[in-house]
């Protein structure tokens, strides 16, 4: 990171909205590289155990929290909570501030919210992240990012502060869209390896070992290297929740039905989710996937 851009930067009055599994972390650097941040969460608990720890301001509601900031981030739910959580920061975000949207969410969101920012003057980034619960904790979130290049660039030292690459990929939707693509391979990724796993046990390999090998191999994937060994354990505690996939999924076969591009392998897979989610394991991360052929 350039110095004198952060510092500059630093300056910046800085607001974050929702302190989950991803926001809580990702307010958290802001705080801990000099900015003067007011982070707001539905759930005041968390915001107070945020306050303790990071020693900056809390708000009680997102209009207070936006208020007088040069930048409002948000990372909520779904499409539903980022409309409720943006009007109420809407209601206060002055002329020539930017509000990013960290949220997984559909593209048409993202185009509504940039039009309603426009008529108040207000920059709107979509900026969905990709890296999980350890990408937010230890600072190196990938971040898709649709909008105007110029407000990106100003506000990229700010957002590179929990990322380890972050990239405008077009007009607004354009992040949200990428992230749609982003789900699309985890998909097909995840349900290869967990019917590689399976084939492996039922032919009486020892997993591990295989796997130890092929991922040295063409068949090597992040997800092999991260989520094969708690697979094989029968682990399924880590990060990203089956609840999440499909709400991610179902965005993205809606743009598909929208675009005209097929989406078999995903839709197959989605469903294979919801068989998760019907036998208990909607919180399961994604890897769970196995637990269907075992
Ligand atoms: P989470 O732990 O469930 O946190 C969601 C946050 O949004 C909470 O702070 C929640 O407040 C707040 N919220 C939800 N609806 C709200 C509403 N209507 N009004 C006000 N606040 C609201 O979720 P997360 O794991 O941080 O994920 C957040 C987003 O990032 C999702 O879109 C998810 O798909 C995406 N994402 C997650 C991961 C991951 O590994 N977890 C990875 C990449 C992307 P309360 O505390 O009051 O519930």
């Amino acid at each position: 990171m350039n110095q004198r851009r952060e510092s500059v930067m630093s300056d910046k009055r800085v607001s974050f909205l929702g302190l989950g599994v991803m926001g809580y972390p990702m307010a958290g650097h802001l705080a801990t590289h000099g900015y003067a941040v007011t982070v707001y969460n539905r759930t005041a608990a968390k915001a107070q155990k945020w306050q303790q720890t990071f020693k900056n301001q809390v708000a009680d509601t997102p209009a207070q929290a936006a208020r007088d900031a040069d930048i409002v981030m948000m990372c909520v739910g779904d499409d539903n909570d980022v409309r409720q959580v943006a009007e109420q920061a809407l209601t206060v975000m002055k002329p020539g501030s930017v509000l990013i949207d960290h949220t997984t969410a559909s593209a048409s969101i993202a185009r509504e919210l940039a039009q309603i920012c426009q008529e108040k003057q207000v920059d709107f980034l979509d900026a969905p992240v990709s890296g999980g619960q350890a990408g937010a904790e230890n600072g190196q979130l990938t971040v898709m990012v649709g909008g105007d290049a110029a407000v990106f660039e100003k506000v990229k030292p700010v957002i590179d502060v929990y990322a380890r690459h972050s990239q405008c990929l077009g007009e607004s939707g354009s992040g949200q869209l990428a992230k749609m693509m982003n789900q699309i391979c985890i998909a097909g990724i995840v349900q290869g390896l967990a019917e590689a796993l399976h084939f492996g046990e039922r032919a009486g390999l020892d997993c591990q070992q295989v796997i130890d090998v092929i991922s040295k191999g063409a068949a090597q994937s992040w997800q092999m290297e991260n989520r094969a060994g708690t697979m094989i354990a029968g682990k399924y505690d880590f990060g990203f929740a089956v609840d999440w996939m499909r709400k991610d999924l179902s965005i993205a076969l809606d743009e598909a039905r929208r675009n005209g591009s097929t989406l078999a392998l995903t839709a197959l897979v989605d469903q294979y989710y919801a068989d998760v989610q019907k036998s208990g394991g909607g919180r399961w991360d994604t890897s769970s996937l196995l637990t269907r052929l075992r």
